[in-house]
């Protein structure tokens, strides 16, 4: 009887400039090998043994909580025409698949509306999400599932808190130290801030002299006030169904950052506003005269399309501008004195306050996965097909996708 070694080269040597602390941990302890120069990563018996009971666990946790089918199909293609020829007698059971493709799981589904499309795509998310938690410690994997408004569209995200700066999968984010909280740039903040001064009564608004304070911190300095204590205006170009250009005024609390990519979903869907873009001075002088460094959400003219963010609901006598070069005004309160529509369109930046009162802090975060929701045009579309199909009452369609992958290796890289 013979018996065989399995290959499994345990080292007490790091690997020379990997600074990717997953990747170094499967060397060590003899489950992979890198390959420094091409940057892959060669799984050993072990490691390729662990990456199978991951992608199954992975699967499971997908068809048990969420109806998704393995499959085997090789491509989009195929899982699309299985969709097509089972999704009349079947329905849901013929909308959702997963199927393993070399390193990574992927996901596509389809659903019947952008609201039910959009709870199936959480779903799927948390589930993924509960499977890898309950696997133990190590690089930081706690998995997060965080969401980014991207062109338009949300984008969800599996991430793990916390991986060295260049490590395999690794992007910006941010990290709340006091409760970990997880957001990517664009994420959606989730809550309305608490106001300085909050208690106190309302002022009488004034417009005051404040010459050449066309930025926050100028501004501040001439008028002694915390930058909490101010609005700040960002102007934009955007352009109607008839290639209108309209002037976008959007106005976040001083301390805030604002997304484009939020403001340009939120144009979208609520004024049908597309092609979001900078302006230069010249062109906001055309359309809305000279107040440009001076705008503030009291009084704009009225053919500008104003947004407020979330962070200035409540402001209570703070400095906004006062439309009307060389002044701003000073106890301005919200409601009271502007009540525009409000969005969340602020940006996470360094120091962006977090719900539970603490503030974010850069920090990398490794990807494992991302699912993609699209609405879906008329007709197909490079990389996304239509399905549709017609009940026995005529009215019953997917015009909705799910397109998903994780990385069965990064998720690897980030359990232990
Ligand atoms: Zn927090």
């Amino acid at each position: 009887m013979s018996e065989f070694k399995t290959l499994l080269p345990k080292t007490g040597n790091a690997p020379a400039h990997v600074k990717d602390q997953g990747v170094i941990n499967m060397v060590v302890s003899g489950e992979a090998a890198y390959n420094a120069k091409s940057g892959e990563l060669l799984l050993l018996p072990e490691g390729e043994a662990k990456r199978r009971r991951l992608s199954g666990d992975i699967l499971a946790a997908l068809s048990e909580g969420c109806g998704y089918q393995t499959v085997n199909c090789g491509n989009d293609d195929a899982i699309f025409s299985l969709a097509e020829r089972f999704v009349r007698e079947w329905q849901d059971a013929a909308t959702s698949f997963c199927e393993e493709r070399g390193r990574n799981i992927r996901l596509l589904a389809w659903d019947t509306d952008e609201a039910s499309r959009d709870a199936k795509a959480r779903a799927l998310m948390e589930a993924v999400t509960a499977a890898l938690r309950g696997k133990t410690g190590g690089d930081g994997l706690t998995p997060s599932f965080v969401e980014e408004i991207r062109e338009g569209n949300s984008r969800l995200f599996i991430l793990a808190k916390g991986c060295g700066q260049g490590a395999i999968g690794s992007r910006p984010g941010f990290i709340c130290p006091s409760c970990g909280n997880v957001k990517l740039p664009d994420s959606p903040l989730g809550y309305t801030p608490a106001q300085p001064g909050a208690g106190e009564p309302e002022s009488r608004a004034a417009d005051v002299e404040t010459p050449g304070a066309n930025t926050i911190t100028e501004l501040c300095d001439q008028l002694g006030v915390d930058v909490t204590r101010t609005i700040k205006a960002m102007l934009y170009i955007a352009y109607d169904a008839d290639s209108n250009r309209r002037a976008v005024a959007s106005f976040v609390r001083g301390d805030y950052n604002l997304s484009m990519n939020k403001l340009d979903r939120w144009l979208r869907g609520e004024r049908g506003l597309t092609g979001l873009r900078s302006a230069d001075k010249k062109e906001l002088y055309e359309l809305i005269g000279e107040v440009a460094g001076y705008c503030g959400p009291v009084g704009m003219p009225s053919d500008v399309v104003i947004v407020c963010d979330d962070s200035v609901i409540g402001a209570k006598n703070t400095v906004v501008g006062a439309n009307r070069p060389g002044y701003h005004k000073t106890g301005c309160c919200h409601p009271r004195d502007f009540d525009p529509p409000i969005a969340d369109i602020a940006q996470l930046t360094e120091g962006t306050p977090c719900a539970c009162g603490g503030k974010y802090k850069a920090a990398c975060v490794r990807e494992m996965g991302r699912i993609e929701t699209a609405s879906l045009p008329s007709k197909p579309q490079e990389g996304i097909k239509l399905l549709s199909y017609r009940d026995k009452d005529g009215k019953h369609d997917y015009p909705s996708a799910i397109i998903g992958e994780l990385s069965v290796e990064k998720i690897l890289l980030a359990v232990r």
